[in-house]
């Protein structure tokens, strides 16, 4: 089985179960390893309905530290950061100043607009599909100039609902992003929680994985389980995709390093 690197707690306030329970729940799957990736704390009250407050992260760390106790699967810290206009100054500092295993990077945002947000579905009638999308991988440049994070998350979220572009616009709007994520060094994650939404699709397409595979992007694994139960949801179909797609090897990660490891076998 795969690790599963991205997994929420009920800090994010929008999650169920206990950490413990979300172990187990890897446990039984076999899976080897699993990486809480929370929503990370921002300051200026930025999105604070959907994450801990700055000065619940020392509890965060405490909940994984306490899994830190010799029994498997192991438990890496990590973080799901959003990327938005003007997060790096406060970034830079707070994520080098912790001792993060693994830092995902997302957008949810473009300007004001949550468009994966299910109450902010609606504005979606009323937006060009094609525009927005290049609004989103406009986003994802900046994020990725930032040199902040150590893959994307969800790289195509903005299909969450079913709006997408042509394939041709899609690969000529993706390829720039592409090309910087391989140039930096950054890996992506095949998020298997588009099989729980509207679209029923893993994040990223198949079309987006293929375009990774040719630039030699390194991959892993993500439920964004936010209970217990989406634990390595559907990793089968995930694995199938990569392999698909001429993948051979996947990351793990430790203190933010990388390393690529044979995916598995059958
Ligand atoms: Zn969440
Ligand atoms: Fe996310
Ligand atoms: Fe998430
Ligand atoms: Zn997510």
């Amino acid at each position: 089985m795969l690790p599963d690197y991205h997994i929420h707690t009920t800090l994010c306030k929008h999650a169920t179960g206990d950490v413990a329970e979300y172990r187990s729940e890897a446990e039984k799957l076999g899976i080897p390893e699993i990486c809480f990736s929370d929503h990370v704390p921002n300051p200026d009250g930025y999105d604070l309905a959907h994450r801990m407050a700055l000065d619940q992260f020392p509890s965060y760390g405490k909940m994984i530290e306490a899994l830190h106790d010799g029994e498997t699967p192991e438990v890496l810290l990590g973080v799901e950061v959003d990327y938005y206009d003007g997060c790096e100054r406060f970034l830079r500092e707070w994520l080098s100043a912790r001792k993060f295993d693994f830092v995902l990077g997302s957008v949810h945002f473009i300007e004001d607009w949550g468009f994966d947000h299910p109450a902010q579905r609606h504005i979606w009638d009323s937006a060009d599909i094609t525009a927005t999308w290049r609004a989103y991988f406009n986003i994802l440049l900046k994020f990725v100039e930032s040199g902040l994070f150590d893959a994307v998350g969800h790289l195509d979220l903005p299909k969450k609902f079913g709006h997408r572009p042509t394939d041709k616009d899609l690969k000529e709007m993706a390829q720039p992003v592409l090309d910087r994520i391989a140039g930096a060094g950054m890996g992506i994650e095949l998020n298997t929680s588009g099989l729980r939404k509207p679209v029923g699709e893993i994040y990223p397409s198949p079309l987006i994985v293929a375009m990774a595979r040719e630039r030699e992007i390194p991959i892993c694994f993500g439920s964004d389980a936010h209970c217990p139960g989406d634990v390595g949801d559907r990793f089968r179909l995930a694995l199938d995709l990569a392999r698909e797609a001429g993948y051979t090897e996947y990351f793990r990660i430790r203190q933010r390093r990388k390393e690529l490891v044979p995916l598995p076998e059958g």
